[in-house]
């Protein structure tokens, strides 16, 4: 079996690693799926896409992830087949690491004993496993399932096209980041060949929460601080605004994009501290080309130029203000 690494293509087919990763889902029977703890829209959209095409293909596939679906993921077909565990130790013929850019991501342990396939589209990915397929200009893992689905011979059904729905949309932040394309375009044509109706799936996915989230994000705005001449919001949220707002940790999601509906904010930062371990989520995203992705790599995270995040360990409040610097430096008028 060939060894690829680092297969990096910009355009469809990428045809060494799809040839390499065929040829070991044809030799296989049994294979492990897993993505990134705290898994997004993509992370869910390319593991299910993915594994409703190998049940196609009449192979048995384990999902195995450190979290759970957030909720708004949970009615599309195949959701019930994630299981949450912190290890897996199982035989199978080969793992599928989806959005990871190396084996600590997914927070599950146990994965190294497998022969991998590594599958991503976010700067930085270590080139860890069997085959690396990492395509930075896709604008969601999704768009390599795409490929790969065509590539196995599996056709898109309307199950499997809402899940490559679901990691487009959300990935592209309702098609505004960027990295769109002809190709995301392309993919979303034939999703809606494929029957998925895309209005549905989007009100699903955003339009789905708890009027907590309504009160938080009111909570939130309420204690927006701006830095930069006006150009980066900053936001914090701890359990106790979670707890008067009534809200969940789930209901945190996406709150960060609210401040970029604001025409002069050029950049969002956001805090999330959690009593039970005294970590501090710090979250990420900006317009154009301030590049976050790069703040967040000093401290252990990553991501996109747009989109990028890390998880503080207890203390961070010391150096919350120098990240906060370093953010309001890149958009300083
Ligand atoms: P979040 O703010 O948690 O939604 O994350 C935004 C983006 O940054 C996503 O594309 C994540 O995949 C990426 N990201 C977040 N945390 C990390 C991390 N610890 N390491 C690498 N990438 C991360
Ligand atoms: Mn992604």
């Amino acid at each position: 079996m060939a060894t690829i690494r680092q297969v990096t293509v910009a355009t469809h087919g990428a045809s060494e690693a799809i040839a390499a990763i065929r040829a070991i889902v044809a030799d296989g029977r049994r294979f492990l799926i897993t993505s990134h703890a705290r898994p997004d829209g993509d992370a869910i959209g390319s593991q299910l896409a993915l594994a409703l095409a190998l049940q196609r293909l009449g192979k048995t596939v384990r999902i195995v992830n450190r979290d759970p679906v957030p909720e708004p993921f949970r009615p599309f077909a195949g959701a019930g087949l994630v299981e949450v565990a912190p290890s897996v130790e199982d035989d199978f013929d080969a793992l599928f690491v989806m959005e990871c850019g190396d084996l600590t991501r997914p927070g599950v342990s146990g994965l190294e004993r497998y022969r991998a396939i590594n599958i991503d589209h976010h700067l930085g990915n270590t080139g860890f496993g069997e085959v690396t397929w990492f395509d930075e200009s896709a604008a969601a893992c999704a768009e390599l399932v795409a490929d790969l689905l065509d590539g196995l011979g599996v056709a898109w059904t309307r199950e499997i096209a809402t899940q490559l729905y679901v990691g487009i949309l959300t990935d592209t932040g309702s098609f505004r980041h960027s990295h769109i394309s002809a190709r995301t375009f392309e993919i979303c044509r034939r999703i809606a060949e494929a029957g998925v109706d895309a209005a549905a799936v989007a009100r699903q996915v955003y339009d789905s929460g708890t009027t907590g989230r309504l009160r938080l994000m009111g909570a939130v705005l309420d204690h927006m601080r701006l830095e930069a001449g006006g150009r980066l919001a900053v936001l914090w949220l701890d359990d106790g605004m979670l707890a008067s707002a009534g809200a969940t940790y789930d209901d945190t999601e996406g709150l960060i994009n609210l401040p970029l509906t604001a025409a002069t904010i050029r950049a969002s930062l956001m805090f999330k501290r959690t009593d039970a371990t005294g970590e501090v989520r710090v979250s990420l995203r900006s317009k154009g080309d301030v590049d976050v992705r790069a703040v967040a790599q000093r401290y252990g995270g990553g991501g996109h130029r747009n989109a990028a995040g890390f998880t503080a360990p207890p203390g961070v409040d010391a150096v919350q203000e120098r990240i906060v610097r370093e953010v309001a430096s890149l958009v300083a008028p």
